[in-house]
């Protein structure tokens, strides 16, 4: 039997779509309501048919909710947990999917009613597009989940909720929500702090022209500006939000980006071969992890490239 009866999920957009498709098609006896602010998007949810009830307010969705998840922005997690705590049944269990956790629980802590739980979580899965339009129900397939309950919090909540992301096909972890944001602000957030850096940085080169940048980016560039295109509100959140731990994060980096500096300075190729090689290795970890393709250019179709062989170049 699934471990919710009825689920509320406010904010229908990549994240919150993609729940309410993975909800209904993996627990389909259950009742799924909704809210979003945008009513464009109310509008989309309600023709494509991905909950049960559309709701007028965020309190008319979570009202009789035994589950209840606040996909929005980070930087909007206390205004929602405001509009629905109200609402919520004794028994309840709030969460979220926000990328950042201790944030999430500085903002809701205290406004959840005595005998509500709050389990706060991250499905470790996304792409760069934003909206109910862009998700999919197999989003969370095979990726990590990460529940990051405050102390004290009751552990059959958090087998619950642990059992509900489990039947949508994630891996589950349990994990403190400080350490969940130093893992994320390097695995995640530095990532796109680079990518947003980079692509801004060629589009601002003086002898460069833009027109060459866009027409010369079949190469890694190509693919910073994939991660570069993500929502510009919600990353503007994380890195907000979880301050300290990228801040520590991207000093880490830059003192290792000036050793690779000094490396090319000084032609110290070993160097720069020792720290290519290891990230190889790590490239073949997440593959071997099944987070990642084996394709070769992500799987990106080129037609005139020749039939895959015996693998080369492996370490
Ligand atoms: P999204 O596609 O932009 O959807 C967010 C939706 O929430 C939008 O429709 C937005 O409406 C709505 N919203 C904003 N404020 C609201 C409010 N006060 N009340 C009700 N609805 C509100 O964003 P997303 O990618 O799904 O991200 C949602 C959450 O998931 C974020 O916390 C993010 O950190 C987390 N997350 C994202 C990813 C990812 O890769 N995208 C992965 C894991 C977790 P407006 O457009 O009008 O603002």
């Amino acid at each position: 039997m699934a471990p919710f009866a009825r689920v509320a999920i406010i904010g229908l957009g990549l994240i919150g779509s993609s729940l309410a498709r993975a909800v209904k098609g993996l627990m389909p006896g259950v009742a799924l309501a909704g809210f979003d602010r945008d009513p464009g998007v109310r509008e989309a949810v309600a023709r494509l048919g991905l909950v049960d009830e559309v709701a007028p307010s965020p309190a008319d969705a979570a009202r009789r909710a035994d589950l209840v998840v606040l996909a929005v922005p980070l930087g909007a997690m206390r205004a929602v947990g405001e509009a629905v705590r109200d609402a919520l049944a004794p028994g309840a269990l709030l969460s979220d999917v926000g990328s950042s956790k201790q944030a999430v629980i500085d903002a809701l802590f205290d406004l959840v009613p005595a005998g509500v739980h709050l389990v706060p979580a991250h499905p470790v899965a996304g792409t760069e597009k934003s909206g109910p339009e862009a998700g999919f129900a197999a989003l969370f397939t095979g990726r990590w989940c990460i529940l990051t309950p405050p102390e004290g919090t009751e552990p059959e909540a958090v087998s619950r909720l642990a059992d509900f992301w489990t039947r949508l096909g994630s891996r589950v972890e349990v994990m403190d929500a400080r350490h969940h944001d130093l893992v994320l602000a390097i695995t995640s957030h530095l990532p796109h702090l680079i990518a947003y850096s980079i692509v801004g940085t060629a589009s601002d080169l003086e002898g460069v022209t833009k027109a060459e940048v866009i027409k010369y980016s079949a190469g890694g560039f190509r693919d910073f500006t994939r991660i570069a295109a993500s929502d510009p509100t919600m990353w503007r959140d994380v890195f907000l939000m979880n301050r300290d731990a990228v801040l520590e994060m991207l000093a880490r980096f830059s003192e290792d980006l000036s050793a690779l500096q000094r490396a090319i300075r000084w032609g110290d190729g070993d160097a720069l071969y020792r720290r290519f090689e290891a990230s190889r290795a790590i490239r073949r970890a997440i593959i071997d992890a099944g987070q990642d393709t084996d394709a070769a250019d992500f799987g990106r179709t080129h037609p005139d490239a020749p039939e895959p062989g015996p693998e080369r170049g492996r370490p």
